[in-house]
């Protein structure tokens, strides 16, 4: 018998949250970011559906080859660009554009002993402070970059630090707009965040990660207020039910204590699935449809949660982690965590199914 804990990835949910960010940047072409095996979703499993992207971007160089060899034939971006010399003869082989975001991989670029040619994103450094160009070393990366044969084309890239906070992005698009004001070549620069509220940041490209998902950019704005339907359904079942008494104590270190006479469902799923460890007492998770609280500390295999309002739970009663339901951000706030960190964070002992209405 597999464990009950399983994802279930909705295909359907994907394309709609495709269709939002074409309809928020109707201009641009969209990268879907898929990096970490696509926030955890499982890459593999969406190929069907980000058909309908322009291009896909991820920091892995095996999955890169993995997807030319599956016959992803669109472009690849590399979002980290090159980490050694070999990367850029590989990405030469597998027409991958890259990104550029230090002067050693413009001295590779430059090594190159193919005669290919590769699509680079120049990355400016606008404020996050973690890769990129600064900005008065920007044009002059650009300028040695055009006079590369190896070079197709230069598009100009940023990433923001704070797209997600109101007014967050304004000086980091004014230092975009002055540092490459005059430059030619294609641009891009908005994430998810930017996409939805940024519009003055769309130009050429955009690249959308966590929305594609289904899970919100914003610390303080629901998914479904931004008309996202989450791809991945995190269910398993209730294994064991017990009576407590009040003064009775669940779980490990008797972190939570019963002051009434309660019912408590322990749940196949813990920390070795990929559920947050750190999220408390009072993390939101339904049991048979109605929300309800979990108790106590997360163990290995296991969770704990209050069957007070689900008195019809009985073991085998179906429990969802986070999906329609609960949102993966509700469950992240809970946790001190964001959604991302939780998507990625599924355990590969997690069965995996996928659901498709079957649409184009
Ligand atoms: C991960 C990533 C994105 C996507 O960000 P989201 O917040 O998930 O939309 C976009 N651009 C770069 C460079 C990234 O690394």
């Amino acid at each position: 018998m597999p464990r009950a804990a399983r994802i279930t990835i909705s295909l359907p949910a994907l394309r709609h949250n495709l269709q939002r960010v074409r309809a928020l940047a109707p201009t641009a072409r969209a990268w879907a970011v898929v990096k970490a095996d696509a926030y955890g979703h499982g890459l593999e499993a969406l190929l069907p559906a980000l058909d309908a992207a322009d291009g896909l971007a991820l920091v892995e160089f095996d999955r890169a080859q993995w997807l030319r060899e599956r016959g992803w034939s669109k472009p690849i971006l590399m979002l980290e660009g090159a980490f050694e010399p070999a990367d850029v003869e590989l990405a030469a082989r597998l027409g991958l554009s890259l990104t550029v975001h230090e002067p050693r991989q413009i001295d590779w670029l430059s090594g190159l002993a193919s005669s290919s040619r590769l699509g680079i994103h120049l990355k400016l450094n606008s404020g996050m402070n973690r890769l990129g160009f600064a900005a008065f070393d920007y044009r002059a990366a650009w300028e040695r970059l055009r006079t590369l044969q190896s070079v197709a084309g230069i598009t100009l890239m940023t990433h923001f630090a704070n797209a997600d906070l109101a007014g967050g992005a304004t000086q980091a698009l004014a230092t975009f707009s002055h540092v490459t004001q005059g430059l030619e070549g294609e641009r891009s620069l908005a994430n998810s965040a930017a996409i939805i509220d940024w519009p003055g940041a769309h130009h050429d490209w955009v690249r959308p990660g966590i929305m594609l998902y289904g899970a919100s950019p914003f610390g303080s704005r629901s998914a479904a207020s931004l008309d996202l339907m989450p791809v991945m359904q995190f269910e398993s079942r209730l294994i064991g039910r017990q009576q407590l008494a009040a003064g009775d104590a669940v779980g490990y270190g008797s972190a939570f204590f019963a002051d009434r006479p309660m019912s408590i469902g322990i749940v196949a799923c813990g920390y070795a699935d990929g559920y947050p460890r750190h999220a408390p007492t009072g993390s939101p998770i339904a049991v048979c449809g109605v929300r309800t609280r979990t108790v106590g500390r997360v163990s290995m295999d296991m969770l704990a949660v209050d069957l007070e309002p689900v008195p019809q739970a009985v073991v085998g009663s179906p429990v969802e982690l986070w999906g329609e339901q609960v949102p993966v951000d509700e469950v992240a706030a809970s946790a001190g965590t964001i959604g991302y960190e939780l998507t990625c964070a599924i355990a590969p002992r997690v069965l995996r199914q996928v659901f498709d209405d079957g649409a184009r």
